[in-house]
This record gives structure tokens, C-alpha cells and sequence, in this order.
């Protein structure tokens, strides 16, 4: 019997570290996400990393700078024991009409697929309400909203931009969204 992976699909910028509008070429870990991302691996839970970086398409960031990033945020990981189980990117920008920029599920889809993940015991965790939050419901998982990044914005002044959509809950950050995520999972294996 082959069984499903459970999977988090976590956003980058304002959710693992940043401010959550800025480029990604000071982008490093908050403390904490590094620990988030060890105790999913320490509990067979995927960590997926689902970034929209339509700089690229603009041309303000290079695919090589993107992956360069990667490769620094891989090794920093791997320095603390921890590992991302994948990275997805969409490098588009609306104008571009793809169909894996968030909220639309083509990269959760294409992971659903390669990692054969349970999307209904799987998770979204992000800092935009709009993009996050909205493909949490999109693809059917659970949507968790940190309030580092743009948290806390998305919870006020953009709170029209998903006003019909309700997170399933509100983390003070993505370590805390991890023990709840834990925490949830636990009580429905039992
Ligand atoms: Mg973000
Ligand atoms: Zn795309």
C-alpha cells in the first residue's frame, strides 16, 4: 500500500523570512523558520517551498540570482539539519496568463503529482490573504495566515483583496503555524 504525504506548502517572503514585498536579494531566514522546517522534517511532513517571483518574468531578477538564492538558503538548512522536500516557482506575472502563479494551483498541482501528496491533509502557509489564503481553498488544503511579512496587512487594509475566503487559522508566525499544524495532525490520526 503506498501511502500519501502530507504536505506543507510554504510561502517565501514575509512567511520564511523578509518583509514580504521586498526583493529577494537580501532574503534570508527569520530564526524560527529554520526551526519550522526541521520539526516538519523530524515528523515526515513535506516542506514545500511555493514562491510567486514575477521579477523574474519583469526582468528586475535573473533565473540565475533566483537559483543562487536557493542554493544559499539549501546549505544554510542543511547546516541546521533541515531540508526543503521541494521547490516550486512561478516566475510569471499576471500579464503572462500562466496558471502557477498563487492563488491558481498549478505549482500545488504539479507537487500533488510528483510527491503524491494528500492535498485535503496538506497545508498552505503564507502572509498574503489573496494569494495564500485563497489557494489554500483553491486546491482544497487547509490555509494557515502568519502575521509576520504582510500579515498583518492582509488581516486589515487588504482584507478586500480575500474578504469572501476565511483563514483556518492565524499564526504569530510560521514556527507557531508548525505546532499547530502538529498539533492538528495528531489529533486526527488518533
Ligand atoms: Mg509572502
Ligand atoms: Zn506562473
Amino acid at each position: 500500500m503506498s501511502e500519501k504525504n502530507k504536505a506543507v506548502f510554504l510561502d517565501m517572503q514575509g512567511t520564511l523570512g523578509g518583509t514580504g514585498i521586498d526583493d529577494i536579494s537580501n532574503f534570508d531566514f527569520y530564526p524560527f523558520a529554520i526551526e519550522a522546517i526541521k520539526e516538519l522534517n523530524r515528523n515526515d511532513i513535506l516542506a514545500v517551498l511555493t514562491t510567486n517571483q514575477s521579477n523574474i518574468s519583469r526582468g528586475y531578477l535573473s533565473q540565475k540570482d533566483f537559483d543562487d538564492k536557493i542554493l544559499f538558503l539549501k546549505r544554510k538548512l542543511c547546516e541546521n539539519g533541515a531540508h526543503f522536500d521541494g521547490v516550486y516557482c512561478c516566475p510569471h506575472t499576471k500579464e503572462d496568463n500562466c496558471s502557477c502563479k498563487k492563488p491558481l494551483t498549478g505549482m500545488v498541482d504539479k507537487v500533488v503529482k510528483e510527491l503524491n501528496i494528500d492535498v485535503k491533509n496538506s497545508f498552505v502557509v503564507g502572509d498574503m490573504g489573496m494569494s495564500d489564503i485563497v489557494l489554500a481553498r483553491n486546491v482544497g488544503a487547509k490555509g494557515i495566515l502568519v502575521l509576520t511579512g504582510v500579515g498583518k496587512g492582509s488581516l486589515s487594509e487588504f482584507r478586500h483583496t480575500w474578504e469572501q475566503y476565511e483563514a483556518d487559522y492565524i499564526a504569530e508566525n510560521v514556527l507557531e503555524a508548525v505546532k499547530w499544524i502538529l498539533k492538528t495532525s495528531n489529533e486526527n490520526s488518533i
